[in-house]
């Protein structure tokens, strides 16, 4: 098996990726890419004055759409792109998000829930937490956005860096695994984590996977070019095709 379709890139304007729009798109060509999804950290209109370095500007959403249009255009033939956005749930805003994007061609959505409810008041959970409520909040949250119906998959959904109770976490695993079956959204294996060795893809999660009958797919989360090029990228996307491959679960290639 080999990765020819990924639907997880993002690019400089969230601050904090980084390469050239067109060199993302020359190294996914040169790593044997034929569908390259983009999808940036979404803009989250937050209208009290802060301002998240984590993510693009609402003002920077039409130049995201005429720059990829027209890649889109030029590279025709070589390479199928399509233009979407990683997005967290957070209810206060997420209709707000929604009317935004309306505006714009935008081809498909990846949940990514990286904090519970808000960006600007809540920890991101990679930082490692061992609270059960704020796991049982995380996954409430993750299951009001997966009933939505509005994501095309779940991105890392194995982001919650929980390192409790070990059957706690098995039991919320298959309480998001068990809604996204229900919708049909597949669960992602993410590469970067592979990659950086961060504490995703983590095993129990896809163990609780495998109980449930998900479907899994692939996704580079890149925020540079050469992670889909260079030694690394290879030895990453290796490593997941294996870990997934042990849970017996259907594998999905390509979704849109
Ligand atoms: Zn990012
Ligand atoms: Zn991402």
């Amino acid at each position: 098996m080999k990765l020819r379709h990924n639907y997880h890139t993002h690019t400089s304007r969230c601050k904090h990726a980084k390469g050239s729009d067109r060199d993302y798109i020359e190294a996914a060509i040169a790593a044997g890419i034929r569908t390259l999804g983009i999808s940036d950290h979404v803009p989250l209109p937050y209208h009290n004055g802060y301002v998240s370095n984590l993510r693009m500007a609402v003002e920077d959403i039409g130049e995201y759409f005429e720059t990829f249009s027209s890649l889109r255009e030029e590279y025709r033939g070589r390479i199928e792109l399509l233009i979407g956005f990683e997005v967290e749930y957070f209810p206060k805003m997420f209709d707000e998000v929604l009317s935004i994007l309306d505006d714009y061609p935008c081809d498909y959505l990846l949940l990514g829930q990286h904090e519970i409810e808000d960006e600007q008041n809540e920890p991101y959970l990679g930082k490692a937490f061992s609270d059960k409520k704020t796991l049982e909040r995380h996954t409430d949250m993750t299951i009001e956005a997966i009933e939505t119906g509005e994501f095309l998959y779940l991105a890392h959904p194995d982001i919650a860096n929980f390192v409790g109770d070990e059957e706690f976490y098995l039991q919320q695993a298959r309480r998001v695994c068990r809604a996204a079956k229900e919708a049909e959204l597949p669960l992602e294996i993410n590469i970067l984590g592979m990659r950086d060795l961060r504490w995703y893809p983590r095993g129990l999660f896809f163990e609780a996977a495998a109980e449930e009958g998900n479907t899994l797919i692939f996704g580079i989360d890149a925020h540079a070019p050469e992670q889909f090029t260079d030694e690394k990228a290879l030895e990453a996307e290796r490593d997941c095709i294996e870990f997934a491959e042990s849970f017996e679960l259907e594998i999905l290639d390509k979704i849109l």
